[in-house]
């Protein structure tokens, strides 16, 4: 959370990871830059609000996403799930989030920090655009 914090009101996006042939989060990537504008008509399509907020919706930036790819081989980790921030929404799984959702095999974790001092966290996942909300189970 210190992080996500930290970025704030930046958008704070990402990937858990975690060892080899293993499924439990041992670790976390936010990635630095976010280019949202260089697909800045895509989000906009989804309506008046990505218009009216720039900080809507996010991208990595490919040198970023190439560089987080060989560092996960050097250190024999892989992604378990995604997650980002929603700055004025609740911890929703909206429809551009399941639109954009990178695969079905991870997991998605929204953390809401519109109230900054009480974060909401929710998790997610989904099979043929049928959304479920998993149990969460937050240590340290
Ligand atoms: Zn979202």
């Amino acid at each position: 959370m210190d992080k996500i914090k930290q970025k704030y009101p930046k958008k704070s996006f990402g990937y858990f990871l975690a060892n080899e042939g293993c499924d439990n989060p041992m670790d976390f990537y936010i990635f630095d830059k976010d280019m949202r504008n260089d697909m800045k008509e895509e989000f906009e399509k989804y309506g008046e609000y990505y218009k009216i907020h720039e900080d809507a919706g996010f991208l990595a930036s490919d040198e970023e996403v190439v560089k987080f790819h060989k560092d996960l081989l050097n250190k024999r980790l892989h992604v378990v799930g995604v997650f980002h921030s929603h700055q004025r929404h609740p911890a929703i799984f909206s429809t551009v989030d399941i639109d954009l959702h990178p695969s079905e095999e991870l997991w998605h974790l929204i953390i809401s920090v519109r109230t900054l001092g009480s974060p909401q966290i929710k998790l997610f996942c989904h099979k043929n655009k049928v959304v479920q909300e998993l149990h969460l189970i937050l240590e340290d």
